[in-house]
């Protein structure tokens, strides 16, 4: 047998979404892990998909993808952020936030250049960066409340660093970032060269009044920024694998470079029938109600329960801590909930570097009703 020369990531297994969601199917789980709704996108969407598709819309897209969506892409930026991005120069469809965020890597880090990443982490951001020779940089948020303290962030920078990756609002911690974090960030990176990647495919999906504070709001920030969103999330698609980076024309030249040798272009009839069903705004601005009435559901549901539920200001996932219940670690734990209990979540561990365990899973509540009813209601006897 061939003898493999080495391993570009020796320390790396399958994610834990898809060893959870695969756990979750053997033993006939519900499941709560892998973040993706259970229930049917919009048919007016779908029916646009199947609208393009039978028109013969089925050859290549140009490379930074189809005018008509970049346009809606823009118009929605302008509504939410009062910025503007060139929807031809400023504006690339990629396929999915992972793809952005890899390119969006692979475009800027060579060997030796510092990142600096929040964790809990966003499973993608650390390996990427390993696989083009970066050294990752990490400040550690702590359960409960996962605040970043910036004096600590300061003493990470050095004259190494190229790149700061930011998840707003925080996969998996549902926290989002304050006025006063982004002016320290501001403060941190406004004389130097620094890139930002940020993250932002939850912008959607933030709850009780608060606002999603994009980069593009801050032109100290936008100028050294590649921001990235997805379809899957905005619109209960995640299997389109369909997103965006938005960053200014010279970074965006830079990122087409590698795009266009990545994947080139991203699907043709999937573009267009995004971009007509963005053509009305309420179906995003609904969004933050839809998932805020989940989230309740939830948390009302395991309100007398011995979980502990955290703050959950975004994204679909609610943390909750265990430590009344359990003094197991948290992968033995998750594993023990789905075999035993039948409910499948994620270990917060998986998304630190030093496996740091505080006894916290996350759930994910983009699911029916129906479902989160059964949740809980197995939740309940643990
Ligand atoms: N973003 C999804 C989550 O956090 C998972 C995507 C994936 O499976 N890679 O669960």
């Amino acid at each position: 047998m061939i003898q493999l020369p080495f391993s570009k990531l020796s320390n790396i297994g399958t994610t834990i979404f898809s060893q959870m969601t695969q756990l979750a199917n053997e033993h006939e789980a519900i499941n709560l892990s892998q973040g993706f709704p259970d229930f049917m996108a919009d048919s007016e969407l779908l029916n646009f998909a199947d609208h393009f598709i039978k028109k013969g819309f089925n050859q290549y897209a140009p490379l930074g993808g189809m005018m008509g969506l970049k346009e809606e892409i823009a118009r929605k930026i302008e509504n939410s952020h009062h910025t503007i991005y060139h929807p031809d120069s400023e504006i690339t469809i990629t396929s999915g936030g992972t793809q952005a965020i890899f390119t969006t890597i692979a475009t800027f880090i060579k060997k030796d250049d510092e990142v600096i990443i929040f964790e809990p982490a966003y499973d993608c951001y650390e390996p990427t960066v390993e696989l083009f020779g970066g050294i990752v940089k990490r400040f550690e948020m702590k359960a409960p409340d996962y605040e970043i303290d910036w004096n600590e962030v300061k003493k990470l920078v050095s004259e190494k660093t190229k790149m700061i990756i930011l998840n707003n609002p925080n996969n998996p911690s549902g926290k989002i970032l304050k006025e006063n974090d982004i002016q320290e960030l501001i403060s941190i990176v406004k004389d130097t060269s620094i890139l930002i990647l940020s993250d932002e495919v939850y912008e959607n999906i933030i709850f009780d009044g608060k606002q999603h504070l994009s980069i593009c709001k801050y032109p100290e920030l936008k100028e050294r920024s590649l921001l990235v969103a997805s379809f899957g999330k905005l619109f209960h698609v995640t299997g389109w694998k369909i997103g965006y980076c938005a960053a200014p024309k010279a970074l965006t030249e830079e990122f087409r470079k590698v795009h266009q040798f990545n994947v080139f272009c991203v699907n043709t009839p999937i573009q267009l029938a995004l971009a007509e069903y963005m053509k009305n705004d309420d179906h995003y601005k609904k969004l933050n109600q839809f998932f805020q009435e989940k989230r309740d559901f939830l948390r009302n549901g395991l309100a007398s329960t011995s979980f502990e539920l955290l703050d959950c200001e975004g994204t679909y996932f609610q943390a909750v801590k265990y430590n009344q219940i359990s003094d197991q670690n948290d992968i033995d734990f998750a594993t023990e909930l789905t075999i035993k209990h039948k409910v499948a979540t994620v270990p917060f561990s998986s998304f630190y570097k030093n496996k740091n365990n505080d006894h916290v899973i996350r759930l994910c509540f983009a699911k029916k009703t129906e479902t989160l009813k059964k949740a809980i209601d197995l939740l309940s006897k643990v």
